[in-house]
């Protein structure tokens, strides 16, 4: 299947994570093309880059839908980061050549829209500290009607999957009630995605966060030892792994929340949306659906359990029997 056969959001979608990955695979962060967040994380110029080309992109395709993405302009209108605010332009310029720094602070800022009923959401770099330090990361982007996800596309600059005969780069598109699909960077093919069929969970693989300080460890282990897992996970930055999961490559990702972390809706939106549409299954720690009409923040939810369907209740049954069991 072709990507133009899904026309609409979707193809635009794809299209544009397909152009987010490329360009953001080529740009060299060096110290002057990186930052410290208030939060103490790390942002770079491609974060600003990618944001600047997606929001205008996404301004003159669908010039009535608000957007809610990651980051802002703020540190970067400030005469102190003008060294990064040059380098985010030579980026930009990549995609669109003559594009002025005040045109791509003014399209930063546009992904300080609200979460109402129909919105884009955006993680211009999902994984930032996968990306500096060489591990996955990737480019999110999903459109939210009433409080459900409708179409999802994650780009991955340096994922293979078999689907796209292992070359390196791919985009993950979904579309709700039609399928998941991968494409490689390299062409507009589409092949659908499924969940793995593993059915015991003591043979499942997991997916989890390269990061200590995102996820607590000690309930991952825990957890394991309760259902006899015997595979290490697979440690991964980004919703690179809601990818695998929704390719079968794994069975299970976990996310346990440390000291009452909310999720961003940035960060799970578009990743949901391909497992389920890879019949796979995705909720929180409770089991939960998620609710993305809370705003930034996913305050109804509580972590994060996605599986390939089949080790679902299994996997929730063990959480509710308490995580340090
Ligand atoms: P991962 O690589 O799966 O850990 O996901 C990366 C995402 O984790 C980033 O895009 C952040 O939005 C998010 N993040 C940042 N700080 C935390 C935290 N303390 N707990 C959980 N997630 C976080
Ligand atoms: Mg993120």
């Amino acid at each position: 299947m072709r990507l133009s056969e899904l026309g609409g959001e979707a193809e635009a979608a794809a299209r544009l994570m397909a152009e987010a990955a490329r360009l953001a695979g080529i740009i060299q962060v060096n110290t002057a093309g990186r930052a410290t967040k208030a939060d103490e994380s790390p942002v770079t110029l491609v974060d600003f880059g990618v944001q600047a080309v997606v929001a205008r992109r996404l301004a003159a395709a669908f010039p009535d839908d608000s957007l809610v993405a990651e980051e802002d302009a703020s540190a970067l209108r400030d005469p102190a980061a003008a060294a990064l605010l040059a380098r985010v332009v030579e980026a930009a310029r990549r995609a669109e050549p003559g594009v002025e720094a005040a045109e791509l602070l003014d399209a930063i800022d546009r992904g300080r829209g609200e979460p109402g009923p129909r919105f884009w959401t955006l993680d211009p770099v999902d994984g930032t500290k996968g990306l500096l330090r060489g591990g996955q990361f990737v480019v999110a982007l999903a459109l939210v009607v009433d409080g459900r996800v409708e179409v999802g596309a994650i780009g991955c600059p340096r994922l293979s999957l078999p689907a796209g005969g292992n070359a390196e780069g791919g985009v993950g598109v979904a579309v709700r009630g039609q399928g998941s699909w991968w494409m490689p960077l390299a062409g507009d093919d589409l092949s659908p995605l499924h969940v793995s069929a593993v059915t015991g969970a003591s043979h499942a693989r997991i997916a989890h966060s390269a990061e200590e300080s995102h996820s607590d460890t000690s309930r991952l282990d825990a957890l394991r030892r309760a259902l006899a897992i015997q595979a290490r996970p697979v440690l991964m930055d980004s919703q690179a792994k809601h990818v695998m999961v929704a390719a079968g490559e794994t069975d299970l990702l976990f996310r346990f929340p440390r000291a009452g972390y909310k999720e961003a809706i940035w960060d799970q939106a578009a990743g949901t949306l391909l497992i389920e549409e890879a019949g796979g299954r995705i909720t929180d720690l409770s089991g939960r659906p998620f609710d993305f009409s809370t705003g930034r923040r996913m305050t109804a939810n509580d972590g994060v359990v996605a599986s390939n369907g089949r080790l679902h209740q299994a996997v929730l049954d063990a959480l509710a029997r308490g995580p340090r069991a």
